[in-house]
């Protein structure tokens, strides 16, 4: 099944379609179908490249976010290990004079207590006795777990978008 395309060309194209004709032994019409069935494909590729180079744009954007949000928490990891070895270190003596065991950070800020005598050490973030830490003791690991937890929340809301 056919139809008929009227079309006014130019006498330069018109020229050069008899000219494709003749060169390859074919019709007229044969020649106008062939050529216009290329450009029509030619056409709808160019749409296509286009949009693979979009997507393509798109993944590689979302690659490098990837990647950096990957960058980010093993850096946010290394943090939080070398918090974690941080707090194993004695940072000072237990407020009971009675006892006057070391104590870590660990033991003051995660546990709460001094592990010999359960002696309560929240006194110790508020320096206020003679026996307390070190006022830069105290402040180093508060930093130390500031940051830690601030890449434990960049590391959890940050990677989710
Ligand atoms: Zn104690």
């Amino acid at each position: 099944m056919s139809q008929v395309v009227y079309a006014r060309v130019p006498d330069s194209l018109k020229d050069a379609l008899d000219l494709y004709a003749e060169e390859r032994g074919v019709t007229l019409t044969s020649a106008v179908v062939d050529l216009l069935e290329r450009g029509l494909v030619a056409a709808s590729d160019e749409t296509s490249v286009a949009d693979l180079e979009t997507k393509l744009a798109i993944a590689s954007a979302e690659k490098a976010q990837v990647e950096a949000n990957l960058a980010g928490a093993q850096n946010e990891l290394g943090t939080l290990r070398a918090f974690g070895q941080r707090s194993l270190q004695p940072i000072g003596v237990c407020p009971n004079r009675a006892c006057g065991k070391p104590i870590r950070g660990f033991d003051l800020l995660a546990v709460g207590h001094c592990p010999q005598c359960q002696q309560p050490l929240t006194d110790l973030l508020a320096p206020r006795k003679p026996n307390s830490l070190n006022e830069r003791e105290v402040g180093v690991l508060l930093g130390a777990l500031g940051g830690a937890l601030m890449a434990v929340g960049a590391a959890v809301f940050g990677s989710s978008r």
